[in-house]
């Protein structure tokens, strides 16, 4: 692994959290592991566990619920090196852990903190996020799933679209309509946990390019009945969930930011290791001039990724705003990722338009960058607000 001073993790315990992590992805994991998953389009359970075990899931929680207090630096180490390391470790850990117990963490009622953090941090549950739906993607404050009050449970009707995960989840945080959209277009919407197993879910697989341990969902909703203590937040937060949205915004762009920058190195250094290797007129492809800008290109835009997406986590453990620089951070790192995926197809010639290798699968990885968790586009118009443009 080509590796750059990172002036923001320098100190001994990130070294050594480093290490950790780099030793339990040599001892449980594989490029064979990865890429099999990748073809058959199974979650790997086995891996999920050892993570767990490992103590992996509590990073970013605090101790109080079970997990380690970790600091947004940390956290970015791990996304990093489990990104890095195995898509399917990575696979493992974000979607299921982080993206649900953060938004417990930071939404959830005291009550709901304590039951189901602890069992998000041992791997005992997994959660699943669904707010898009077929007629509201960009546009999430558009979503017509509702929810309506009948005595003591609400009943969710509508549907959800390309949502991650669902078939490996416990509970689907799902993103309901609860009122009308006044006196703003995102008044009254409520955010329920959902048990995925309740009567009336229906789910049904859509394939998609890559990164596939973790399948795509449409999902269903047909008179479910959820019970009112579901609410997240409790009572009080119905009619919230747009600003509970809004609250976990920053660690998920620093967690894109760091996952695709690994995406982004790891498909450089193998480029440049098939670039040492591969010998046509008598000497290695790297000697050539059009082989090493490109390589060097490919090296500056990971650096700068990297050091955008940990400056922003940096931030955010100063206590500093970094809703701008995660924007950054994230747009910057998913468009080098794809960049550098497909430079890197170059540099292997045709062996990298093969399934051979993996930068095709990188590649795959890299292409839902710029496209999920808040589109490019979109994140372009949150930096343009920023800066005071409208
Ligand atoms: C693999 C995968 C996993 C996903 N997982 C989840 C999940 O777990 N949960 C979940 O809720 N959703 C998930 N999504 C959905 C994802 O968040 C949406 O695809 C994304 O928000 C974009 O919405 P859309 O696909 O409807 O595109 P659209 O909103 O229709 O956008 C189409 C294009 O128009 C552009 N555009 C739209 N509005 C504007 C504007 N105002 N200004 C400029 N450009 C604009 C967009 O940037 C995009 O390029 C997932 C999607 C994929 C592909």
């Amino acid at each position: 692994m080509t590796e750059t001073v990172n002036p923001f993790t320098t100190s001994d315990e990130h070294e050594a959290f480093r290490r950790s992590i780099r030793e339990f992805i040599e001892r449980e994991t594989s490029r064979e592991m990865d890429r099999r998953l990748d073809e058959t389009g199974e979650f790997p359970y086995e891996l999920a566990k050892k993570m767990a075990d490992a103590g992996f899931y509590g990073v970013p929680f605090p101790e109080a619920y079970g997990g380690q207090g970790g600091s947004a630096l940390e956290f970015a180490i791990l996304c990093d090196e489990l990104a890095y390391g195995s898509e399917a470790a990575a696979a493992c850990f974000l979607m299921p852990v982080f993206f649900a117990g953060e938004m417990i963490l930071l939404n959830g009622s005291e009550e709901q903190r304590r039951e189901f953090l602890p069992e998000i941090i041992s791997g005992s549950i997994r959660g699943c996020f669904a707010l898009t739906e077929p007629d509201a993607g960009s546009d999430a404050a558009a979503i017509t799933t509702n929810a309506t009050l009948d005595g003591d449970e609400w009943v969710l009707n509508g549907q959800k679209t390309l949502i991650s995960g669902v078939d490996i989840a416990d509970y689907i945080m799902c993103v309901t309509r609860t009122g009308p959209r006044e006196p703003k277009p995102y008044s009254n919407m409520t955010i329920f946990m959902v048990d995925r197993r309740a009567a009336g879910i229906t789910i049904n697989r859509i394939e998609k390019v890559g990164s596939r341990a973790v399948g795509l969902f449409e999902i269903f909703f047909d008179d479910v009945r959820v019970p009112r203590g579901m609410v997240i937040g409790g009572e009080e937060a119905v009619g919230n969930g747009w600003g509970q949205m809004w609250m976990s915004l920053d660690m998920e762009r620093i967690m894109v930011a760091t996952l695709y920058t690994a995406i982004a190195r790891k498909a450089f250094d193998d480029a440049l290791e098939h670039a040492k290797q591969r010998e046509q007129f008598g000497q290695p492809i790297g000697h050539f001039q059009a082989i090493q800008h490109q390589l060097a290109n490919m090296k500056i835009h990971v650096d700068a990724a990297e050091m955008m997406a940990y400056r922003a986590a940096w931030l955010k453990d100063q206590g500093l705003a970094c809703s701008m620089e995660g924007a950054e951070a994230k747009t910057f790192a998913t468009e080098v990722a794809l960049k550098v995926c497909l430079d890197g197809m170059q540099v292997l010639g045709g062996w990298g338009y093969t399934m051979e290798y993996d930068m095709q699968r990188y590649a795959r990885a890299a292409m839902l960058g710029p496209i999920g968790m808040g589109t490019n586009h979109i994140q372009k118009t949150i930096i343009a607000k920023l800066l005071g443009l409208f």
